[in-house]
């Protein structure tokens, strides 16, 4: 019998102690709520820095990160992060350049928008009486809020260019990054403008472009190449089993040529070789 009643006891205890802290915390709760509520509706800050948000209304950033994934360590080895944005520039400057003068607009007025929102000076003035709310409280409540409101925009541009190499399975085992600002992107831009037809006049800006296009060609669609033509040397005729057999771009990348699927055919060794940098 002590033992039964004992043992009723503490689960009665636990029960009322549990209930006891829901309760509490359900008060805590609400009465966290009211302060925030009162801030809301009533302080004279809060409205105006609403105002004053509204006035400036910052332009959100857009990601313009880079990215691309390897199968092939050669060529991972061989592109370099900026290779890989020169290539990229050609057909997202427009768009970027938009997005740099936005961040830019956005620098130039934040300075202007933190001093307005620094000379708010009526913390704790409020619209309505605070009644049994405690003031303490509500400024510290006012305080927590104007932070969270206040606007930080993007006002410093830099892109990340992220090259990965992953091994057959498509699992990604190395990688590299780096950083580059506006500044860089406008140089290599002020480069890129050096151009006759599909050409770029200047040398390292060409060859960065060659080289990403050579590693377009993916391991995947080397193999698809060669089921296409058969495992055979569309010159010769050899087939995989006597000779090694290559990827070749029917125009040369050198001469503007594409890694498409139309422009890249399977040659032996050989016939690689002797064609060259030629178009046949
Ligand atoms: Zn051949």
């Amino acid at each position: 019998m002590p033992l039964i009643s004992g043992l009723a006891i503490a689960i009665s205890t636990v029960i009322g102690l549990t209930a006891a802290i829901i309760l509490f915390c359900l008060f805590k709760r609400r009465e966290q709520r009211n302060y925030h509520d009162f801030v809301l509706e009533n302080s004279i800050s809060i409205k105006k820095l609403d105002e004053i948000n509204r006035r400036y209304d910052f332009y959100p950033y857009v990601c313009f990160d880079q990215f691309h994934t390897y199968d092939n360590q050669t060529f991972f080895n061989m592109i370099s992060c900026q290779d890989y944005l020169v290539y990229q520039l050609q057909y997202i400057r427009t768009k970027l350049f938009e997005q740099i003068k936005k961040v830019d607009h956005n620098s130039s007025r934040y300075k202007e928008y933190l001093a307005e929102v620094n000379s708010i000076d009526t913390s704790g003035q409020f619209a309505a009486p605070i009644g049994k709310l405690k003031s303490e409280r509500l400024l510290k409540t006012e305080c927590k809020l104007m932070q969270d409101k206040t606007c930080v925009p993007v006002t410093q541009f830099c892109l990340r260019v992220t090259l990965y190499r992953s091994n057959i399975n498509g699992r990604v085992c190395e990688e590299k990054g780096e950083i580059f600002t506006a500044e860089d992107i406008f140089a290599i831009n002020k480069r890129l403008n050096r151009k006759s037809g599909n050409f770029y006049l200047d040398r390292e800006i060409w060859e960065s472009i060659c080289r990403v296009e050579r590693g377009k060609v993916s391991n995947k669609m080397r193999f698809a190449i060669y089921k296409r033509d058969g495992y055979r040397c569309r010159k010769c005729g050899v087939s995989d089993r006597y000779a090694p057999l290559e990827i070749d771009h029917i125009i040369p990348i050198a001469k503007g040529g594409k890694s498409t699927y139309d422009n890249l055919q399977t040659l032996c060794h050989r016939c690689n070789t002797e064609k060259g940098d030629t178009i046949e």
